[in-house]
């Protein structure tokens, strides 16, 4: 072999700096855990970070990782409060490190023995505590925008009319979802992908607790089909991106079971409470969907993407992609269980089923329930704190760990309140004392907290109302 390729071969070099590396994470966990001598994020300007990453000069891979991480969000700080991807559980990292290294592509099993069978073990997992019975059976895609897609088309393979997979949409542009107003927008992208365009998204309003109304859903449905539409789904978010509202699934399935729709539940962020004797009540009813999508990034603190698409009857999934050709000849034979490229959209896929499936084996689904527990209650009591502060405004109560709230001054203008939270936001992000996120909810801006590190306590939170009011009084001259 020529010599860079030698190089980049040799497993000694491998072995210094996956022992460096490790060193330095632990080092950088400790750190970032401890919040001391560490920013949550040291904030550049893109154009700055592109000019940086651009010119790079590497001396080695110690120094390399060691400026990667630096430049980085730091999920493990108990400052992380923004978007809802949990920080990985360090052994889950290490599993995607030899899930990345042995590359094994899990669509297909002979191409990743325990990379196709560890989806199958994960799809169980969950599938027990939904409630799904033994006919239960799911896979894993990248994402949950990627699963949900996956759900909706199985759903149309199923209660759409016709064969849309295998003929086009022809007469059947005229079909049409029906979603809580307060939905993840990846459902409105697949509705659209499916063809069916803006109005193939029928919106059931939200009440004041932001979750689809029950009573609202007769109505919704009569109003699409004057309308001329053709609903065949109806999709429950549990819990809603927003503010974690968890729509009212029994309610739902009653619904879906009525007009013989399919009744997929959205469970990206709130599945994980399936595992929590405290919270799981907020799924009630869940037991009845014939889909759910959960995520492995979000709130089961793996490494890497993962997320598990459950179907309540396995042999539905097998209908999405199907060739008109491939169902007359497969009718007659046992499925190939263990293909799932023949279920999924993706070709080449990371066998990310081991980080999930490692942590059911090494922490138990315990470890879950645990993590949802400190997470929803912190968020309940921090929505306590709010509730009876003077200048904060909350909308919403504490349902998942998710809170939205504002900086509020009867005095000012909607229009004032809106630029003042703003620049908090901002300022807060700039400062690197804390990374939030903010998020428009009727016309309304709000700050927007989720409590996704399990190291974030109440205090932490108390300190982060003080860097709100500091950065609320005018802009100070340093
Ligand atoms: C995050 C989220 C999604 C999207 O999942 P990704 O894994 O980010 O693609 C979908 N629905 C809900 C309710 C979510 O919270």
């Amino acid at each position: 072999m020529e010599n860079r390729l030698t190089q980049a071969f040799d497993t000694n070099t491998f072995r210094e700096e996956g022992h460096q590396l490790i060193d330095l994470l632990a080092d950088y966990l400790q750190q970032a855990e401890s919040a001391k001598d560490l920013k949550v994020i040291d904030w550049q300007e893109p154009q700055a970070t592109y000019e940086y990453w651009k010119n790079y000069q590497f001396t080695s891979s110690s120094q390399f990782f060691s400026d990667v991480i630096a430049g980085s969000n730091h999920l493990h700080h108990p400052h992380y409060v923004g978007h809802q991807v949990s920080p990985s559980i360090p052994s889950s990292a290490l599993s995607a490190l030899v899930a990345s290294l042995l590359k094994n592509g899990s669509g297909v099993y002979e191409m990743a023995p325990v990379g196709a069978i560890a989806e199958r073990l994960v799809a169980e997992e969950f599938a027990k505590y939904i409630g799904y019975g033994p006919a239960s059976d799911g896979l894993l895609t990248s994402g949950g925008t990627l699963a949900n897609l996956t759900a909706l088309l199985t759903a149309r393979q199923e209660k759409g009319s016709g064969d849309v997979w295998n003929d086009g949409l022809g007469a059947n542009q005229d079909l049409a979802v029906m979603v809580s107003g307060e939905a993840h927008y990846c459902i409105d992208r697949a509705v659209r992908i499916m063809g069916l365009g803006a109005d193939g998204l029928i919106k059931v309003p939200v009440g004041a607790d932001f979750k689809a109304q029950p009573e609202a859903l007769k109505a919704t449905y009569q109003k699409a089909v004057e309308a001329g539409r053709r609903v065949f789904a109806i999709v429950g978010s549990a819990c809603s991106t927003a503010t974690g509202a968890h729509d009212d699934l029994v309610a739902m399935g009653e619904f879906a079971r009525q007009k013989g729709l399919w009744f997929h539940v959205d469970a990206a962020h709130g599945g994980a409470a399936l595992f929590s004797q405290k919270y799981r009540h907020l799924l009630h009813g869940i037991a009845d969907s014939d889909s759910v999508v959960i995520d492995s990034h979000k709130m089961l603190m793996t490494a890497g993407l993962a997320t598990a698409l459950v179907y309540r009857e396995g042999k539905h999934s097998y209908r999405t992609f199907q060739m008109k050709a491939q169902y007359l000849f497969e009718a007659s034979q046992d499925r190939d269980w263990y293909n799932m490229a023949k279920r999924t959209f993706e070709c080449t896929k990371f066998m990310t089923a081991l980080n999930t499936l490692m942590v059911f084996k090494q922490y138990g689904a315990a470890v879950i329930g645990e993590y949802v527990n400190h997470t929803y209650d912190t968020a309940r009591a921090f929505h306590q704190i709010l509730h009876q502060h003077p200048v904060f405004q909350t909308i919403h109560p504490a349902e998942a760990n998710i809170l939205c709230f504002r900086y509020f001054d009867p005095t000012l203008s909607e229009a004032a309140l809106t630029e003042i939270n703003k620049s908090i936001r901002d300022r807060i992000v700039q400062s690197g004392d804390f990374y939030l996120v903010q998020t428009t909810i009727q016309e309304v801006f709000y700050l927007r907290v989720c409590i996704m590190n399990p190291k974030t306590q109440l205090s932490h939170l108390q300190s982060l109302l003080t860097t709100i009011l500091q950065f609320a009084t005018p802009q100070r001259k340093a």
